[in-house]
C-alpha cells in the first residue's frame, strides 16, 4: 500500500494534502499498488477522500495526537504504515509534512527523499524529481531502498478527480510515551490565506520604505485572494511578521503568480520563489536583479502601480 498523510484544517482537506493524495493514487496506478489515505481527524472529515485518489482512509486519534508534534504524529503513523505493510509514504511538503518525513523515514529504515516536484519514473528503476541546491536546480534521484518515503512540494503537483470510495478505519494510539516536546499554545493565523497554501501571492520588500505602506500591498492580495510576503529584511525590522517571509532562510513557495514589488531580487531571496510558474516584479531600478528572474517586468514606482493594479482588478471583479 501507498499510504499518503493528509492534514485536515478546519474539517477541510488542505490542498497540499490534496496534491500529495493525487501523487499517491497516481503512483499506485502505475505501480499497482492501493493508495491509502490516514489524517488525524473525526471519520467525518476523511470521509470524503475517494474523490482525491483514496481507496482506504485511517482516522486516526488517541491520547497524545490533540496537539500536533512531530513524534506523537509520526510514531501514529508509523504503527499504521506497518499494519498496513505500507511501502511508500507520502506526505505534502508542508511545515508539518517537512517535520514528520525524516523521523517516519528512520523509524521505517525508508529512504527519504523530499522537494519532489514530479511522478516517479519506473523506467530504469525508480527515479525521483527534486529541486537541490535551495531550489536553484533540478535533480533525479534513483531510490533503491524498498521503503520510501518522499515529501511532495506545494503546488507542483496538480488536484485531480477521481471516482473512488475509501471505507474509514477508525485508529486509536496513544502516542504519549513517543512524545519528548511539549506544545504550550497554539497561535494560528485567522482569516488568510495561507502562505504555502496560496496560488497567488503578492509580496513587497524594503522599496515600500515602511510598514504603513503594507495597507496597498494588502489591499491587492485582499482583491486578488492572495496571500501577502515579504522579504527577509522586512520581517527582520519587524515591519512584517516572520511568518511572511520567503526565501533561502524564510519559506518557500511555488504559486501560479508571485507579484514582487520594491525587492531587489537577491539570490538567497530567489532561492524561495524562483519556482512560482509567473512572477511578475515591479521595481524602479531597471537593473534591479529580479527583472532577470521575471515573466513580467514593471519599470516604475510601487506607489503609483500598485494603486493602479488594484483599481484595473477591482474593475476586472466588477465586470
Ligand atoms: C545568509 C543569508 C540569507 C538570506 N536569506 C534571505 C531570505 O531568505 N529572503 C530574503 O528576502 N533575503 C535574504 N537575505 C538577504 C538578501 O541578501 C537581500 O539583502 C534581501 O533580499 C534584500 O531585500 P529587499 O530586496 O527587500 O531590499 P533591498 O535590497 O534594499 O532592495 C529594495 C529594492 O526596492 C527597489 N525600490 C526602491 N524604491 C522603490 C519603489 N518606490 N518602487 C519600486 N521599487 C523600489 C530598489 O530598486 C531595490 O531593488 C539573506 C542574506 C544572507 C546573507
Amino acid at each position: 500500500m501507498i499510504l499518503v498523510f493528509v492534514e485536515i484544517e478546519n474539517g477541510a482537506i488542505k490542498k497540499s494534502s490534496q496534491e500529495a493524495l493525487t501523487y499517491g493514487a497516481d503512483l499506485a496506478d502505475k505501480t499497482n499498488d492501493t493508495c491509502g489515505a490516514i489524517g488525524v481527524g473525526s471519520p467525518d472529515a476523511l470521509s470524503n477522500l475517494g474523490k482525491f485518489g483514496a481507496q482506504s482512509a485511517f482516522a486516526l486519534s488517541g491520547a497524545g495526537l490533540e496537539t500536533f508534534t512531530p513524534e506523537g504524529y509520526s510514531h501514529a503513523i508509523h504503527e499504521v504504515a506497518n499494519s498496513q505493510n505500507a511501502i511508500t509514504i507520502i506526505v505534502s511538503g508542508s511545515y508539518t509534512g517537512k517535520s514528520i518525513a525524516p523521523k517516519l523515514a528512520v523509524k521505517l529504515n525508508a529512504a527519504l527523499t523530499t522537494g519532489v516536484v514530479a511522478m516517479v519514473s519506473t523506467d530504469s528503476g525508480y527515479s525521483v524529481r527534486k529541486t537541490c541546491f535551495s531550489n536553484k536546480a533540478f535533480t533525479s534521484v534513483t531510490v533503491n531502498s524498498e521503503k520510501k518515503v518522499i515529501s511532495i512540494v506545494p503546488n507542483s503537483y496538480e488536484v485531480k478527480a477521481f471516482d473512488y470510495h475509501a471505507d474509514v478505519t477508525e485508529v486509536s494510539i496513544d502516542a504519549v510515551s513517543s512524545i519528548k516536546t511539549k506544545s504550550v499554545s497554539v497561535d494560528k493565523i485567522q482569516g488568510k490565506i495561507p502562505l504555502t497554501e496560496a496560488e497567488l501571492v503578492v509580496s513587497a520588500g524594503r522599496g515600500l520604505k515602511g510598514p504603513e505602506n503594507w495597507v496597498m500591498v494588502e489591499e491587492l492580495a485582499d482583491v486578488l485572494g492572495a496571500a501577502t510576503a515579504c522579504s527577509k529584511p522586512v520581517s527582520d525590522m519587524d515591519w512584517r511578521p516572520h511568518s511572511e517571509h520567503v526565501g533561502q532562510t524564510g519559506i518557500t513557495i511555488k504559486p501560479n503568480l508571485y507579484i514582487a514589488a520594491g525587492i531587489s531580487g537577491a539570490i538567497q531571496h530567489l532561492a524561495g520563489v524562483s519556482s512560482s510558474k509567473v512572477i511578475c516584479v515591479i521595481n524602479t531600478d531597471p537593473e534591479a536583479p529580479f527583472f532577470k528572474a521575471a515573466d513580467y517586468g514593471i519599470v516604475g514606482d510601487a506607489f503609483e502601480v500598485i494603486p493602479k493594479l488594484i483599481a484595473r482588478a477591482k474593475e476586472l471583479k466588477a465586470g
